[in-house]
């Protein structure tokens, strides 16, 4: 049974998807005015591997990530580029999806952008008027949250610690402060669209709503984010949804914890701001990938050049296991097994199921990657046994990490062609030790060298093993 803690309940949750079998979820996305930083890789990691996850229990899931390309950071970027917002949109939205592609997050079933879905926010708005939740003044239209009594359930607030904690501006068109825009009337010079209200655009809150809704029906199942979009952003969805349909709209509330950098918090005016595509010039993808994932979802994380060292010497060790067990396989043949080999496999067994049961507590990716560790050594341990070693050990040690791969994405797999290449290398090269050809024997060893692959020599024979390039300064 899996359990996700629930940021509505405060609680750990059994997860039970509405329809058996099948999740909806839905993850809020990247705005599109710049590349996305690494706060946010954080969370699309997360949910990349969450996501992944659930398929690999079974489920169907059906994922849908959002692009925002209308709100007021993309108008002023726009301007000061001199480009159009939806110039400034494709652009972004292609540096997301490369980005994002380097760090092996899988693209949504949908990925929605807001501009197109406007209909849809309209319809939902309509809805709004007509039940008295909102109201418009002069082109603009309201959310009207005293007619909402369950305002502030998500965060948890009442009202008027809301109000203390904001910063609001005193507009008198309000009638409460806090009431947010659904609908902002139209600027010279911006983009809008048609409406009952006259020309004008979304504002940011009630193209969530209006997309989760289209996508996912009126309940989605899981519904993801920063931990940093809790309120306003989500709990003014659950209004603008819960407002319009009087079904809940959330079933789990999942939320992804800070990052700061250098114990930090990450700010434009501290000047901060790392972003992933200048952060992959120096950094391995799958060392930022398995670091994301080294700590528990929902507690914060110190990003720092110490903390990247660290997940990279222990994902190399990851990796040279995988290929010494690639390795070895290659060449081993199956065999009646001995006794601490029926113990490795026994032990295997309960590692793979202790996995599992880690992951399906509250995804807790901490504990299931020290389970990875913890069966590595064990793995070690017979691998540098002096001969022997069988097939019908190697490959289901093997097939676990693979399955596991499917899930956190961070062994980074060779190519079957390289793969073969490197052997038929590495033989030439014992051709010509043995001729005492040593210049073709180093030359061999320097042009793998070049190309990030290290040639050992050991008891056992000749391994190989690829190293990241990692030399992170930040
Ligand atoms: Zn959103």
């Amino acid at each position: 049974m899996i359990t996700l803690y629930n940021t509505l309940s405060r609680k750990k949750e059994p997860f039970e998807p509405l329809q058996a079998g099948r999740v909806n979820f839905y993850s809020c996305g990247p705005t599109v005015y710049d590349f996305f930083h690494i706060g946010n890789a954080r969370v699309f990691i997360v949910v990349d591997a969450l996501r992944r996850y659930l398929s690999y229990r079974g489920y169907d899931v059906n994922f849908v990530q959002n692009y925002t390309d209308i709100d007021d950071k993309m108008i002023n970027r726009a301007a000061e580029q001199g480009v159009s917002v939806s110039q400034l949109a494709e652009q972004y939205i292609q540096a997301y999806r490369d980005d994002a592609a380097s760090l092996k997050i899988k693209e949504p079933d949908y990925a929605p952008r807001a501009t197109e879905h406007v209909p849809q926010i309209i319809e939902i708005i309509k809805k709004l008027l007509d039940k008295d939740l909102a109201y418009e003044v002069d082109g603009d239209v309201y959310y009207y949250i005293e007619n909402f009594p369950q305002y502030g359930k998500l965060s948890q607030q009442g009202l008027e610690e809301l109000s203390m904690g904001a910063r609001i501006e005193v507009d008198d068109r309000k009638r409460h402060p806090m009431d947010f825009v659904l609908w902002k009337k139209e600027k010279p010079g911006e983009p809008s669209w048609e409406s009952p209200w006259g020309r004008g655009r979304p504002g940011w809150h009630i193209e969530c709503s209006a997309m989760s809704m289209h996508y996912l029906g009126q309940t989605v199942d899981i519904h993801a984010g920063g931990q940093d979009l809790i309120f306003p952003h989500h709990e003014n969805e659950i209004a603008q949804s819960e407002g319009a349909t009087g079904k809940t709209f959330v079933q789990y509330w999942t939320h992804v914890g800070y990052l700061n950098i250098n114990k930090e918090k990450m700010s434009k005016s501290l000047g901060n701001v790392l972003t992933v595509r200048e952060l992959l010039k120096k950094i391995d993808p799958y060392v930022l990938r398995f670091f994301m994932l080294s700590s528990h979802y929902r507690n914060p994380m110190n990003f720092s050049d110490e903390q990247i060292q660290q997940a990279s010497s222990a994902l190399e060790r990851l990796h040279n296991l995988y290929y010494n067990l690639k390795d070895r396989l290659s060449i081993a043949e199956e065999g009646v097994l001995d006794r601490d080999e029926e113990a490795l496999l026994d032990y295997l067994k309960s590692s793979r199921a202790k996995f599992i049961e880690v992951l399906d507590d509250d995804f807790n990716t901490a504990e299931a990657i020290a389970v990875l560790f913890e069966l590595l050594k064990e793995a070690n341990i017979y691998l540098n046994r002096a001969q022997g070693l069988k097939k019908n050990v190697l490959e289901p040690i093997l097939n676990f990490y693979k399955e596991v791969n499917e899930i956190f994405d961070f062994i980074e797999e060779t190519e079957e062609e390289l793969e073969q290449e490197i052997k038929e290398l590495i033989s030439k090269r014992e051709e010509a030790r043995k001729k005492k050809d040593f210049a073709t024997a180093d030359a061999i060893r320097d042009d793998l060298k070049e190309r990030g692959i290290i040639l050992e020599d050991t008891p056992q024979g000749v391994r190989w093993k690829k190293i990241s390039d990692q030399k992170s300064k930040l």
